[in-house]
Order: structure tokens, then sequence, then C-alpha cells
């Protein structure tokens, strides 16, 4: 299995110049690489975005839903990378498409690599119960690829946000709920590890070693206290220190 999980958040020219890099390493010796674009409405437009994005990569990227028969696609392609956006969107789709079981199957059996970013980083767990996202539309199930054993939560911050109404104005705090609250009520029902990704940062994932690039990412299991490690640790499946 090998995977490349981001975050997203790559606002910056150095975070940018490492998502091309990490990309064209993960998907080196792929000719044709999918990509999923159903966490939007607009697929041509993400399809497009995300090909003018990529540049001059030695991978062709081409939109699943340009495709009469999706799932003859998917065991006919190099690579596999699914696009940010609305995760409720994207497993609907993804449930509605039949996609599920096909992708699983190419990734963790035929070793066809995955990409995801943020919304698709969510779909690569168990299911998608630590998205941040809106619920917009109804789904049939929480359940995603699987292809990892642990949840992410992507665009991950410790919480104490300040902001201000407009430049004049003084910073204020938002008292708001932090993130580790919101999965510690994950946590009152499940018991996976869950990961938050800090912006810019990726999990590259190879059979069951789980290495963190670019930033940092905390570890919040069930009943225990939040632990937050640095670029280039190397995790296992239980999310433990390697
Ligand atoms: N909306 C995010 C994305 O960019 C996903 C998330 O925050 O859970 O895909």
């Amino acid at each position: 299995m090998k995977a490349l999980l981001g975050s997203g958040g790559i606002g910056t020219e150095e975070r940018r110049a490492m998502y091309k890099t990490l990309m064209a390493e993960h998907f080196s010796g792929c000719k044709r690489v999918v990509f999923v674009p159903f966490a939007g409405h607009d697929h041509d437009g993400n399809t497009n975005r995300m090909r003018e994005f990529a540049g001059d990569s030695d991978y062709e990227l081409i939109g699943l839903h340009e495709f009469d028969n999706p799932l003859t696609a998917i065991e006919s392609m190099d690579g596999i990378y699914v696009g940010g956006g609305n995760t409720w969107l994207l497993v609907r789709e993804l449930h509605e498409r039949g996609l599920i079981e096909p992708i699983r199957e190419a990734v963790l059996e035929k070793g066809i690599p995955y990409a995801g970013v943020s919304a698709g980083s969510n779909v690569a767990c168990p299911t998608m119960q630590t998205t941040n996202d809106m619920p917009i539309t109804l789904i049939s199930s929480f359940e995603t690829f699987n292809i990892i054993p642990f949840q992410i939560n992507p665009h991950y911050h410790p919480g104490g946000i300040w902001f201000r109404e407009s430049e004049d104005d003084d910073f204020v705090k938002h008292f708001g709920e932090t993130r580790a609250r919101r999965i510690s009520e994950y946590h009152e029902t499940h018991d996976l590890p869950v990961i938050g990704l800090y912006e810019g940062s990726f999990l590259r994932s190879k059979n069951g070693c789980h290495e963190l690039l670019g930033n940092k990412a905390a570890i919040i299991r069930k009943g225990e206290e939040v632990f937050t490690v640095n670029p280039g640790v190397l995790l296992s499946d239980e999310l433990a220190i390697l």
C-alpha cells in the first residue's frame, strides 16, 4: 500500500514546491493518474485546476468523470488522486457511483499509489467522521476507503484563535470549541486514534509505516492528552512513534 495524504493549506511558495515534489515522487513511473473531482460540483473546473497546478509532470491527470465507465477506468490507471472540497459531497458521490470497493481494492490489492488532499485524505480513513465539513448533503454511510487504519483531521490547529473584523480593529479572542474538544466528542463513541494534520503537512504511508512531512501533527487518542509530533517522525498503524 502506498499513499500520500495531505492536509492542504499550501499557501506559500515553499509549501507548493514541496507538494509538487512529493506528488512527482509519489507518482513516479505512472503514466496516467485518475483524478477524482467529486468533492465539488464543478468536475471539469476541479480537474483543470489540478492539471494546471501539477504543471509539467511526467504523468497525465485525467478526471474520473470523463470516462463512460469509471470502474474500468480505475482498473486501467497507474495512480489515483482524490481532491479536496466538501467531504459529504465526495462521500455521497463515491457511494452512489459504487467507487468505494474498486478504489480500495486498487490501492490495497494492486498497490496502485493513492494521493489525497484534505477531503481526499478524510476518505482514505475508515470513516469520514473526523471531517471539518458541514453536512450539506445526506449520505448513505459514513464508511470510506479504509486504506489506513486510523482517522485524519485535516487543517488541524490547536485552538486559541484571535481575529479582527477589519484592519483597524483590535484582535479579540474567539472562545469557540477547539478541534481537540470536537475530536474528544468523536472519542465518546469511537476508539480509533486520530491524527490532526497541521496545514502544509503530509503523511507518506507505505505498508504500515507513516512518515510525517512538511509540518507538525497532533495525535489524539481516546481519553489521553493530545501530543504533538514533528516532521520526520515515523508512525505505526496505531500512531505510535517507531
Ligand atoms: N473541506 C476540507 C477540504 O479542503 C476537508 C475538511 O476540512 O475536513 O477538502
